[in-house]
């Protein structure tokens, strides 16, 4: 006769161990909270766990996306590129669960698939797929914006015989296709990593585009001993330049307009931008590229010039230059030789708005065209964003409330943690929080976190919640702050679109588009006001 599991109870359960929850389950250890945290993977590092696919690397400065929390950490781990790639990283965050002994506080294995509130217990029921059970006072979800892998809705897809996978998938083992017909579907900031990567080795390699994505190069190096020291020499001073900018980056928008320069002065601004390291040129631009539309236009323009530059056939230099958004709107790719692949002989950019994909076949793919055959079929079509990763949990609150249906229309949140409804539920990065360079603002979010259930701890609350006057302001004010962006009159993920999800697409901010700045001085007022705003009760 099998046995039923005892139901396991914990002060706080937290879902995640990537960045976030790795650092919210440091946080909680410190202030004595006893905590556990559930991890769908098999390995610490959520998104750096899960996307192994050939060429994943940051397309921030590795020494700007590292945890900035603790000097050992910082003396102790030697970053050996500027840009580091998946596997370093992975490597690096289970250096830090090691070195904080975090790892046996980490379950592995356990997607976690419902969490109900129970009101009359005031607790969460936590489920994991395998059927354990968790009842917490606090629930914590450090769970990802980009987390839920999304395939394109192509019939056939499991008929293909050869080997196939969405990047996000990608096996630990690897797959081998040096020497072998690939495919690989979607442009966006993966797809792009992946071509440039596959077509080293790939016997023939055929890109299915269906948009293609502004791009600028990343400029990566090695990074010797002797400069390891010096960027540890300027990590304080890094991480507070990161602390003035709007997206957390080191690069810094210049105040004048566009229009403010000569034709020369703006060339010889974007040529210095468009060669220099990393983010840049879309971080380190004209203030008004984003927001003017003839300013944004003759920004686009100069990266067009780039593309005809470097790609040798003019036809499909045609193809490689967006016309339906302008530079900076999407979240820009940042690449390594990404152009040039279109000038060797073994690479074919098919272009789906001149023939649509059918579907897939046991050999391959067949377009409105003619059936290409493939040994490998890669997606790279992106994630359910930003609320998927809620929506895949069922999360239900207050009343029977299920946040999917409550977010149907776009999400509702206090500062992005917290949910009117869901009480003690709180969101490490939510939906409407300050994004950016990702580490920067999780660890601002998880600290806020950690000082609030601090609080609770030490003043005998035992409920949290949001208020409806200030989810309403808080969402009215991402609104506000989202007017006059360009960024939100372009479908993609950051406006919360994705063709292949249902009720996914249609625009919603999704996102606080506002600078972090001035969203860690809000968030920091409502703590200094002992989080009168929220809704807290004994
Ligand atoms: P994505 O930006 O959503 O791109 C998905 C791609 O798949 C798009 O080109 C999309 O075309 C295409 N696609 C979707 N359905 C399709 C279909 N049915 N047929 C053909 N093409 C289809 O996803 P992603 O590239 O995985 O990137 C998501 C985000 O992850 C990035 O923007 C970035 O923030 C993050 N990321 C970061 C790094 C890094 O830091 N190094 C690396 C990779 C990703 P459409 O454009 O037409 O929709």
């Amino acid at each position: 006769m099998g046995s039923i599991a005892a139901e396991q109870n914990v002060e706080v359960l937290v879902i995640g161990a990537g960045i976030s929850g790795i650092y919210m389950l440091y946080k909680l250890r410190e202030l004595n909270i006893s905590a556990r945290v559930l991890e769908a993977g098999s390995g610490a590092g959520g998104t750096w766990y899960w996307n192994r696919y050939p060429g994943a690397r940051f397309d921030s400065e590795s020494w700007t996306y590292c945890y900035s929390f603790s000097k050992d950490l910082l003396n102790e781990w030697d970053w050996k590129e500027h840009f580091a790639p998946q596997a370093e990283t992975e490597s690096y965050l289970n250096f830090v669960v090691d070195k904080f002994n975090l790892r046996e506080g980490i379950q592995f294995q356990s997607r976690v698939s419902s969490a109900h509130y129970d009101y009359s217990h005031n607790q969460w029921k936590v489920t994991t797929e395998s059927g354990e059970v968790f009842n917490t006072h606090f629930l914590v979800t450090a769970i990802g914006s980009l987390t839920n892998p999304v395939l394109p809705r192509i019939p056939g897809i499991t008929k293909f015989k050869g080997t196939w996978t969405h990047t996000g998938l990608w096996p630990k083992e690897g797959i081998d296709y040096a020497g072998k017909r690939v495919a690989v579907v979607g442009t966006g900031a993966t797809g792009i990593q992946t071509i440039q990567e596959v077509a080293k080795s790939a016997g023939t390699l055929t890109v299915f585009q269906r948009r293609p994505n502004w791009c600028s190069p990343l400029g990566n190096r090695k990074i010797d001993a002797k400069e390891m020291e010096s960027i540890r020499a300027r990590y304080d001073e890094i991480f507070s330049i990161c602390k003035t900018t709007p997206g957390c980056f080191v690069h810094q928008f210049d105040s004048r307009s566009v229009f403010d320069v000569s034709p020369e002065e703006r060339e010889a601004f974007w040529e210095k931008h468009y060669y220099e390291p990393g983010f840049g040129l879309w971080m380190g631009n004209f203030r008004d590229v984003y927001t003017d539309k003839k300013a944004n236009a003759l920004l686009s323009e100069y990266v067009a010039k780039k593309v005809r530059e470097r790609v040798k056939d003019p036809k499909v230099a045609d193809k490689l230059i967006p016309t339906d958004h302008g530079f900076g709107t999407r979240r820009v790719p940042l690449e390594t030789q990404y152009l040039e692949v279109y000038n060797q002989g073994n690479v074919e950019l098919v272009d789906l708005n001149e023939e649509s994909i059918e579907r897939v076949t046991e050999k391959g793919i067949k377009t409105s065209k003619q059936e290409r055959e493939f040994d490998v079929i890669i997606y790279a079509t992106g994630f359910d964003p930003v609320t998927g990763s809620f929506n895949a949990i069922d999360i239900v609150g207050v009343d029977g409330q299920r946040l999917k249906e409550l977010w149907a229309p776009g999400p509702k949140t206090q500062l992005g943690f917290l949910v009117s409804g869901f009480p003690n539920m709180l969101m490490a990065m939510g939906p409407h929080s300050a994004l950016g360079n990702f580490p920067r603002s999780i660890e601002y979010s998880v600290e806020w976190i950690a000082n609030l259930l601090g609080y609770a701890r030490d003043n005998g609350i035992s409920v949290i919640e949001a208020t409806e006057k200030g989810q309403k302001e808080w969402t009215d004010h991402v609104r506000t702050c989202s007017e006059g962006l360009l960024v939100n009159d372009v479908d993609s993920w950051i406006t919360g679109v994705n063709s292949n999800v249902d009720g996914k697409k249609t625009r919603t901010l999704v996102i606080f588009n506002g600078s972090a700045v001035d969203y860690r001085a809000r968030c920091d007022k409502v703590a200094r006001d002992q989080y009168k705003e929220l809704s807290l009760k004994i």
